[in-house]
């Protein structure tokens, strides 16, 4: 049976038909998400996409998808998803009366950490935590190859974990100094916007970092801290053996040099957690959804 994982972003939706094994895809395929149109639009171009890949060839195929949200396991609805046109709706169910069969839908983070403890960094290890530091901040985890996400959905969501600063950056959330507000790309601009009154990108700090530029020195010194902080509380909740890092800040060698010399220097006990950064990149989301596909 042939598997159909799809990714919903923000602007695009990304689809592909794999065989069994959803790391041999055989179509891939994108298309606006077109958020601006509404819930039903947006409906209409995901049962679009997976009729489309569904139709290339006569093999039966399973479903699953990654949303930038939750699905709340005893209402089915939609919740905390940053594309606000899914909030409240009944996506799952809505799909599967439209496609004519079942789809699992999961949130993204949890497909990325499922991809990468399936099919990457992580291989081979049975308590894989992933985080992506991206735009934003999510993360999941993964024991013995499935999601744990926890009575609601929440587990791994360490994005909107205070970094001990209770007085810290109002967050979109609702609290105060959550860890996204400290470790996205927008949060680590920030930080360098507040220190020089300047605008530059996440790159071009740590390269500035490299060279001796005082001002990022001092923004990737403050950067790493609250790395360190994030990921010993991370060890110390869950003891994973291994923390994959995903989104655009993970291409930073100093995260898994200093980053995680830091965080052994002030964790409790002394973890034998690795701290890596993901091997599938941008692809994680869509085979994480067709891994899970029902
Ligand atoms: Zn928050």
């Amino acid at each position: 049976m042939n598997r159909i994982g799809i990714d919903l972003g923000g602007t695009k939706i990304e689809g592909i038909l794999t065989t069994d094994n959803p790391m041999d895809v055989l179509v891939r395929k994108r298309v606006s998400t077109e958020q601006e149109k509404g819930y039903a639009q947006v409906l209409a171009n995901i049962a679009g996409l997976i009729e489309e890949l569904r139709n290339v060839s006569d093999e039966p195929v399973k479903l699953g998808m990654g949303i930038p949200g939750v699905v709340n396991q005893s209402t089915k609805r939609v919740q905390q998803a940053n594309a606000q046109c899914l909030i409240g709706e009944a996506l799952e169910e809505d799909l599967a009366n439209r496609l004519g069969q079942g789809i699992n839908i999961e949130n993204d983070a949890n497909c990325f950490v499922l991809s990468e403890a399936l099919h990457g960094a992580g291989k081979g290890y049975q308590c894989v935590a992933g985080i992506i530091m991206g735009t934003g901040m999510g993360g999941g985890i993964v024991i013995n190859g499935q999601p744990w996400k926890g009575r609601t959905g929440l587990a791994g969501e360490w994005g909107h974990a205070s970094i001990e600063e209770p007085d810290g950056v109002l967050c979109w959330c609702g609290r105060k100094g959550c860890a996204e507000n400290y470790l996205s790309g927008t949060g680590i601009q920030r930080i360098y916007r507040e220190a020089t009154g300047q605008d530059r990108s996440v790159a071009s700090i740590h390269e500035g970092f490299l060279s001796g530029d005082s001002a990022c020195k001092l923004v990737m010194d403050q950067v790493l801290n609250y790395f360190a902080r994030s990921m010993a509380n991370i060890m110390v909740h869950l003891e994973p053996d291994i923390i994959v890092i995903g989104g655009g800040v993970s291409n930073l060698p100093i995260l898994y040099s200093e980053g995680l010399r830091r965080t052994n220097e002030i964790v409790f006990g002394t973890p034998l957690t690795k701290i890596v950064e993901n091997q599938l990149g941008d692809s994680s989301g869509v085979h994480g959804a067709a891994s899970l596909a029902i």
